[in-house]
């Protein structure tokens, strides 16, 4: 359907309020409008209402199928994917995925290792219409001395294809050994990469916060946290963070996963937290699938009873940048996944309810992930930018989210990849014991 040289316009593509900054067109109640697209040099050249200008004999008339700008995906765990066939959670909860995923570490993360789940990890998100994917990187030592080469030649290697970052990925009580933790912050600027720690309801969290944020101030860096990611109401360090951002007055960009015992926290505790949050101008992105995978697991014949995700409606009404991300695939934090950004945004529909209205919601796979990993002109469809871009079949929310899209056209530089998704026994030889 796409042509594989030329110039070309689409017309008759359903496009979405929430991607398309500057078209007028008289959109639905869901959001959409018709449009037609113009493509050429591998750029949107223009967008405009269907219907507003004459289209030519030779456009290629979608018949209103939804395009999408290609997804952001920004929280995940490429380092750890696909071990789950060598190394499967025991009991489905999260101490046994931390235990699992540990000893998996120690024994087997050689830099071939890991090198051959990321790329399959991206192969499979690139197949889905992925541009940009940010990891953690497991970076205690001596991890950080094998995976971060590994991340900066993937980066090399994927260019063009996917925009790949990464954030170093260690429980917060690791800064307290000041020298490594200063060794691992350079190791960590000179890879161009963020700053990430595991917030826990430690007596010196403020004091261990303080040192984060000095580092991330010394070297220029983002910060990416994983915080709350518990059932245990007394967890609080998302308002920490927020704390700590404002009183040390950082202005770069600050990313926080989880953040699960929000949603169980009185209302007044809550109110503030989000106001602090608010006020640090912090971005919260929400793993639904993960979320519902470890949250709330009984194992006593019992049924879980909440979903596990964050307030991210209650975020959103607050101007709160809120995205949702694929977070763990195939490992012991989350046994399925695929790096589908639709995926997410379909279970995210369901669990988060993303519905009735739609609103701007689906800015949180693309646009604002985009705007948070400081991604220029990636997450919308607008003329003079790229043409990358997914052609669904779905022409409506209904049709796009009741099926898995397997058939999806994905469009990078106008032209049609090729979508090859790899084969599970390409790493059956990884997975021996
Ligand atoms: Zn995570």
């Amino acid at each position: 359907m796409i042509p594989a040289s030329g110039s070309y316009q689409l017309s008759n593509a359903r496009v979405h309020r929430s991607l398309t900054p500057g078209l007028a067109a008289s959109y639905d109640a869901d959001g959409f409008a018709l449009a037609d697209i113009a493509v050429a040099d591998g750029k949107i050249s223009s967008i405009v209402a269907h219907g507003k200008s004459k289209t030519p004999a030779d456009a290629i008339d979608l018949g209103g199928r939804i395009v999408l700008p290609c997804f952001v995906d920004c929280h995940t765990h490429i380092d750890k994917g696909h071990i789950w066939p060598r190394k499967p959670n025991p009991d489905g909860t999260f101490m046994g995925a931390l235990n699992a995923t540990g000893s998996d570490r120690t024994a087997r993360w050689g830099a071939e290792d890991v090198a051959r789940r990321m790329d399959f990890s991206l192969r499979s998100a690139y197949v889905h219409g992925t541009k940009a994917v940010r990891t953690h990187l497991d970076s205690v030592p001596p991890q950080e001395e094998i995976s971060w080469p590994v991340f900066e030649a993937m980066r090399e290697k994927w260019r063009g294809r996917i925009d790949l970052q990464a954030a170093c990925l260690l429980g917060i009580e690791g800064v307290r050994d000041k020298a490594w933790f200063e060794r691992l912050v350079k190791r960590v600027a000179a890879a161009k990469g963020v700053l990430g720690v595991v917030t826990y309801m430690l007596p010196d969290l403020e004091e261990l916060l303080d040192q984060v944020f000095a580092q991330a101030i010394k070297h220029g860096l983002d910060l990416d946290f994983h915080a709350d990611e518990t059932e245990d109401v007394s967890a609080i360090s998302l308002k920490k963070i927020a704390e700590a951002s404002l009183w040390n007055g950082f202005d770069g960009n600050i990313l926080v996963g989880h953040c699960c015992s929000l949603s169980r926290q009185p209302d007044l505790e809550v109110l503030d937290t989000l106001d602090k949050v608010a006020k640090a101008r912090l971005a919260v992105v929400s793993l639904p699938m993960c979320n519902l995978y470890l949250q709330d697991r009984r194992n006593n014949g019992t049924t879980p009873r909440w979903r596990g995700v964050t307030l991210l409606h209650e975020m959103r009404a607050r101007g709160i940048k809120v995205a949702v991300a694929s977070d763990n695939t195939r490992d012991p934090f989350y046994a399925y996944g695929d790096l589908d950004m639709l995926e997410v945004y379909r279970m995210g529909t369901r669990i988060l309810h993303f519905d009735h209205p739609v609103g701007d919601w689906p800015k949180a796979v693309a646009a604002t992930p985009a705007e948070v990993m400081r991604l220029d002109g990636v997450g919308t469809l607008a003329p003079g930018g790229s043409a990358d871009f997914i052609v669904f079949k779905g022409r409506s929310w209904t049709e796009l989210l009741s099926r898995p899209e397997s058939d999806r056209i994905v469009v990078r530089d106008g032209r049609a990849i090729e979508r090859k998704l790899p084969d599970y026994a390409e790493l059956d030889e990884l997975m021996v014991g």
